[in-house]
């Protein structure tokens, strides 16, 4: 997941406008630490990525710490826990980008507002150990005008091990941790990134999904483990849930080769274990009643939380907790008699979004903002 974390970043910050590059000390002695800070700047405001390289020592945790000499002031941060006090920043690692081994590199980022002045910084220390005295900063001329900007990280998911709103994305089909397929057959179902459809910025991945099971289309990418995970993503969607059984989220669940589902069944949102077919609510109209409708024409935030140690499954839509997408391991009826009817531990290894119908049900959806944390992350 660090890799993914890693490459997003630099996905981020690939079109930096200027580059700076923060020698280590003399070229004889072996260095603490280098470090790469790539800017991009507007009138009032900027992004950089900041790329440490570790020295010769291993280290279980970092904290770079540096100097603004402009009017620099962090706003927002990725990949680390960023603070300011006056022109002193320090950036600290967070869980999964922490273990930094010996040469080895991690790469950040921040914004922030600089009033139109970002001299680059040139004191930064890893761990109390300064780079060494840096060798003048090599600046490119900016090829691109100083209001053109890249795209600020997705806001709100910073920490999260996934952490995507396909700004990044270049055109077809998504790529980068993104891998499109579907299972057992292929039909006419397209997954696309859409530059004309988006909750943020101006992209987002355009599922065209057909009814009849081969019609299925998804894009996915790699869970490990048990959790807690918690999902979140905004969803938009043409055609209301029909009468039969959908799905738009699956991860494939190892401990049974089959998948857990979530979609709809009697036009509201259900979760479905595949391996034997227990939906959650049940669907009896009580259960059903317990459920809510997905909103079509509008984007909408779909959360879950997935508890496999504990069997446990949440769920929210638009931030409210949904009574019927609950398995909490207490009977409630009309909810979850036939989830609870056997031990159920999940340990899911992918998380796929797009579309299945067993039926003949079709519908064109769109997924933006797209996360997954060890916490809640939020809408
Ligand atoms: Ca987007």
């Amino acid at each position: 997941m660090t890799r993914f974390a890693g490459a997003l970043a630099a996905l981020c910050l690939a079109a930096a406008a200027t580059t700076a590059v923060v020698a280590a000390g003399p070229a004889t002695a072996a260095p603490a630490c280098s470090v790469g800070y790539r800017v991009n700047q507007w009138q009032t405001g900027y992004t950089a990525e900041i790329t440490v390289t570790n020295g010769a020592t291993a280290l279980s945790s970092w904290t770079l710490t540096w100097h603004y000499t402009g009017n620099q002031a962090v706003t927002s941060a990725w990949n680390a826990t960023v603070r300011q006090s006056g022109t002193a920043v320090t950036a600290e690692s967070l869980p999964y980008n922490a273990a930094l081994p010996a040469g080895g590199s991690v790469s950040f980022g921040v914004q922030g507002t600089s009033g139109g002045t970002t001299p680059d910084p040139t004191d930064f220390a890893l761990n109390g150990v300064s780079c060494g005295d840096p060798a003048p900063p090599v600046t490119t001329t900016p090829t691109t005008p100083a209001t053109t900007t890249t795209a600020p990280p997705p806001a709100g998911c910073a920490t999260a091990t996934i952490c995507d709103d396909f700004e990044q994305q270049t055109g077809g089909a998504p790529g980068g941790r993104w891998t499109v397929g579907a299972a057992n057959c292929q039909g006419t179902g397209t997954v696309a990134v859409d530059t004309t459809v988006a909750h943020s910025g101006t992209r987002s991945v355009q599922v065209a999904g057909q009814g009849g099971y081969c019609n299925h289309a998804f894009f996915g990418t790699s869970l490990t483990g048990a959790g807690p995970f918690f999902g979140r993503f905004w969803v938009r969607h043409t055609t209301p849930l029909p009468a039969g059984h959908v799905t738009f989220l699956a991860m494939r669940d190892s401990t049974d080769g089959r998948d857990l589902r979530a979609g709809g069944q009697n036009r509201a949102l259900q979760w479905n274990r595949e391996s034997d077919d227990a939906t959650l609510p049940a669907q009896s109209p009580a259960g059903v009643a317990q459920s809510v409708p997905l909103p079509t024409g509008t984007w909408s935030c779909f959360e879950f939380e997935l508890d496999g140690a504990a069997g446990h499954l949440r769920t929210w839509l638009g931030s409210a907790e949904v009574p019927g997408l609950v398995a909490d391991g207490v009977p409630t009826a009309d909810v979850d008699q036939q989830w609870l009817a056997r031990a159920w531990h999940p340990s899911v290894t992918d998380l796929r979004l797009g579309w299945e119908s067993y039926g003949a049900d079709a519908d064109t959806l769109w997924f933006d903002d797209v996360a997954v944390g060890a916490t809640r992350i939020g809408c």
